[in-house]
């Protein structure tokens, strides 16, 4: 999961690839019940005051409960299960040409998916910091991928069974780290995820000395001897590392590899946190919270009403 915290503010939002679930700090009023007199008042109706703001809730809400994201999330595995099929009929197909060394069209096809708000479903964690009105942690995270709770986004076992039927080889190339990998196995092979063929692997954060939370280094790993068809993930790292900088060289990126959006790199929505996010204030996760609320308010584009 891409995050970032207070604890290891850089390194995790580097390792992560995308921001913290940020919990407003407020905290619920709480009333003292009278319970010696039974001519108590009625309690007074909830106020704004009573109910903790927290800025991950809509997002939060929309990813666990709403069926629009159910069926986002299965229009796009059907676009990827579409794409996948042309590619494998199409030699000269690629979605990382700048890593393809020369014969690649020989090589055999493999497909590179993200796991967290790609192929996993963590909204029980995201409602949990929510309705604890807390933020990330990366001990509490280790705990919640132990729990071994994470659900499958609709339509993603069916598509990897179908790269699985067709020869396909599938590289699952996550930021939870190898300490974690052995519940995100089991949690994956409990939901019905392809995990121990042949053809899969895990290439986790840190597997290798150089495999840092940036994706590009273990992209070109798999390059080397893969004819890498598509790019499956919800974060713009899960595709390219230009995805860093500032608003503006992220729009920059967006629109060079235009080609691939959608083609050969296919993104899941991710409102709850990601690079978009730490983009508005800088990547610096050492600001405190307010100021970083602050300076996404001020990233924004308003419309200003006459009058
Ligand atoms: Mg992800």
């Amino acid at each position: 999961m891409t995050r970032m915290t207070l604890t290891t503010l850089v390194a995790a939002s580097l390792a992560l690839g995308a921001g913290a679930a940020i919990a407003d700090t407020t905290t619920a009023n709480t009333t003292t019940a009278n319970t010696t007199t039974a001519t108590a008042p009625a309690a007074a109706p909830a106020t704004p005051a009573d109910v903790p703001q927290d800025d991950n809730l809509n997002a939060t809400l929309w990813m666990q409960n709403s069926v629009e994201h159910k069926a986002v999330a299965m229009g796009l595995f059907d676009l990827a299960r579409m794409r996948l099929h042309q590619a494998l009929s199409h030699k000269g197909w690629t979605a990382v040409p700048d890593m393809e060394g020369s014969g690649y069209e020989k090589k055999p096809v493999a497909i590179i998916t993200d796991l967290d708000e790609t192929v996993l479903d963590n909204a029980n964690y995201e409602a949990s910091l929510v309705t604890r009105h807390t933020s990330f942690s990366p001990k509490e995270w280790t705990d919640y991928v132990n729990s071994k709770t994470s659900k499958a986004m609709p339509g993603a076992i069916a598509f990897l069974k179908y790269a699985e039927k067709h020869g396909v080889h599938i590289f699952y190339v996550s930021n939870r780290n190898k300490a974690e990998e052995p519940a995100t196995r089991e949690n994956m092979k409990a939901l019905g995820f392809p995990v121990d063929a042949k053809k899969t692997d895990f290439l986790s954060k840190g597997d290798k000395p150089e495999w840092g939370s940036s994706k590009g280094s273990r992209i070109a790993y798999v390059a080397k001897d893969y004819r890498v068809v598509l790019l499956m993930g919800d974060n713009m790292g899960d595709f390219t590392d230009k995805a860093k900088g500032d608003a503006k060289a992220r729009m920059k990126a967006f629109e060079a590899d235009h080609k691939h959006w959608g083609h050969d790199w296919i993104v899941f929505p991710n409102p709850e946190y990601g690079s978009w996010e730490s983009a508005a204030f800088d990547n610096d996760w050492k600001k405190p919270a307010d100021q970083r609320r602050k300076e996404k308010i001020e990233a924004l584009h308003p419309w200003s009403p006459k009058g």
